[in-house]
């Protein structure tokens, strides 16, 4: 049971949490939570790093931004003493979360459980601090942003889980982000194939790790309200029979997402040294072999430019665009999505930059200031608010 920030932002929340955990103990579960830290906290953190100094060390940095989960999960385990049940609380390493090496943006390679289980086994209700692991190089490591829901489902696939269930600020995966679209619905179920479309396009109620995590190791996900009994959405594989078989399950937007032109450089050679920096590139697009253009997370921007400047090459950037993505496994077969996503953002004068899809998605890049209007048109336009 993954619990988010809001979830747990204050002391009163956080025993709502226990009591929850509780619940599931008294139910006949064997429970393993997983918090993140207190609402703002991480965030807070990451302010104080970078007014210390411009360009934190590594390091440090993961071993300071780590600690806000440290606080929520030891306050839950005294909050759960309190309900007369037993609680253990363990940073990432005492769980046995290890990670490579990357700092910042660490990724789970091995989940050692053995604390985990024999604390269950001695009637505990384990609470893991989310987000976080150790590396092989035995230091502290942060997962990047949203890394908790990651901690939860590499714990679940780790131990054999009935599931993993995700509570957020929402009742579950929407059609659309429901802050921007207010007439957006809930899923009962999608794929992990379109889960991970939705994250990757930046629905962030999932991180796209997690999911990933839960596609390779069949983890069943369920995400639903922390705040409420209701049945939330499902993650599942496709052959699962809760789907609902919809054509186009949702759409995602990024508010920015730069966009890079390169020129005279050879592909490989470009994208293996933006590989060792641990770029996430996103889009990719060549169509002569003067010019490559391809985009990448807001995070990663520093990063592009420095191995760009690096390379010695002619290049440009674009940091006034973001992106909308239409998801749907149904796309696979009906034609013409792609031919009315374009009417409707042309409907509303709305122009895009790259468009790029897979077989599962269409994604535009456009400019920021357009993004809300265009999620709004074809949320609209495909009838998603309609079951
Ligand atoms: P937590 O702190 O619980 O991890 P997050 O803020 O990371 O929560 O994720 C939940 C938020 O994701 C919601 O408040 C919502 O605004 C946003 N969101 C974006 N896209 C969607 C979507 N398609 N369905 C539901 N929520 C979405
Ligand atoms: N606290 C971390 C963050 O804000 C991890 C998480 O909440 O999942 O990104
Ligand atoms: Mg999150």
């Amino acid at each position: 049971m993954k619990f988010g920030g809001t979830s747990v932002g204050d002391t009163e929340k956080i025993k709502e949490v226990a009591r929850r955990l509780v619940a599931a103990r008294e139910a006949g579960f064997r429970v393993v939570g997983v918090l993140s830290a207190m609402g703002d906290t991480t965030d807070e953190l990451i302010r104080l790093a970078h007014e210390i100094s411009p360009k934190p060390q590594a390091r440090e940095y993961d071993m300071l931004v780590s600690v806000g989960e440290r606080i929520s999960n030891a306050l839950c385990a005294m909050a759960i003493y309190d309900l007369g049940h037993e609680a253990i609380s363990l940073t990432g390493s005492q769980a046995g979360i290890v990670t490579d090496t990357v700092h910042g943006k660490a990724k789970i390679v091995e989940v050692r459980a053995q604390r985990v289980h024999d604390s269950l086994d001695d009637e505990k209700i384990v609470l893991v601090a989310g987000f976080q692991g150790v590396s092989s190089a035995h230091e502290v490591t942060t997962l990047g942003r949203g890394g908790s829901d990651t901690t939860a489902v590499a714990l679940a696939a780790a131990l054999g889980a009935t599931a993993c269930e995700i509570y957020t600020d929402v009742e579950g995966v929407f059609t659309a982000d429901p802050r921007i679209v207010p007439g957006a619905r809930k899923l009962a179920a999608l794929t992990y194939e379109e889960m991970l479309e939705l994250s990757a396009s930046g629905a962030k109620v999932l991180s796209l790790r997690s999911v990933e995590f839960a596609r390779n190791h069949d983890v069943r996900l369920h995400v639903r309200s922390t705040f409420s009994q209701a049945d939330g959405t499902w993650v599942v594989d496709e052959e699962d029979p809760v789907l609902e078989k919809a054509i186009i399950s949702g759409v995602a937007q990024t508010d920015c997402e730069p966009l890079f032109r390169v020129r005279e450089i050879d592909a490989a050679t470009l994208f293996a040294r933006l590989a060792a920096a641990s770029v996430n590139v996103d889009t990719i697009l060549q169509t002569s072999m003067e010019e490559i253009v391809f985009s990448a997370p807001l995070e990663d921007r520093d990063a592009c430019k420095q191995v760009l400047e690096s390379l010695g090459v002619e290049w440009s950037m674009r940091d006034d665009l973001g992106k909308v993505s239409l998801v749907g496994v149904g796309m696979k077969s009906h034609p013409g999505i792609a031919a009315k996503t374009l009417a409707t953002l042309g409907g509303i004068g709305v122009e895009s930059q790259v468009i790029s899809t897979s077989p599962i998605k269409i994604a535009c890049h456009i400019r920021t200031e357009d993004v809300p209007k265009a999620v709004a048109a074809l949320h609209e336009a495909f009838e998603l608010e309609r079951a």
